[in-house]
């Protein structure tokens, strides 16, 4: 089965991109868990972070300094914000195409409790971040 984040990459699938340049690509997550929720990831398909190859070090580390951008340029990064990177099975990595959570806005104890919408109002219970 092709690789849904590569889709969404090629443009294959409508998705809200609120950020993409030649190496990284970020976009709003379709089940929100926070009331600002995006997932940052290299365009290149790399599984998981277990996988990543020696030759994608800087790569995978430049992860991270694009979430210090991204959280400037949404505005959280004074009042706070939570990175999760999921690898594999046992921490229940869905998308085998690693991507590191952005989550922040609002109240964090209720964070992948509830699904927020976009002006974060608790829409309903959700499970794990
Ligand atoms: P993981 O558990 O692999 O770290 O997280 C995968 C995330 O991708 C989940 O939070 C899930 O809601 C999100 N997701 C899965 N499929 C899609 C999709 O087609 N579009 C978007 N925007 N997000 C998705
Ligand atoms: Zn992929």
């Amino acid at each position: 089965m092709p690789c849904i984040f590569c889709q969404i990459i090629k443009k294959k699938i409508p998705t809200e991109i609120i950020y993409e340049d030649k190496k990284y690509i970020v976009f709003k997550d379709i089940n929100p868990r926070a009331p600002i929720h995006v997932l940052i990831m290299p365009k290149k398909h790399i599984v998981s972070l277990a996988e990543a190859a020696n030759k994608d070090k800087a790569l995978i580390s430049g992860l991270m300094w694009q979430a210090k951008i991204l959280a400037e340029k949404l505005k959280i990064d004074k009042s706070g914000y939570k990175l999760i990177l999921n690898c594999g099975r046992e921490a229940g990595q869905i998308v085998g195409h690693i991507h590191l959570h952005l989550l922040g806005g609002g109240d964090y104890k209720n964070w992948g409790i509830y699904q927020h919408s976009k002006e974060g109002k608790i829409l309903s219970k959700a499970f794990k971040i």
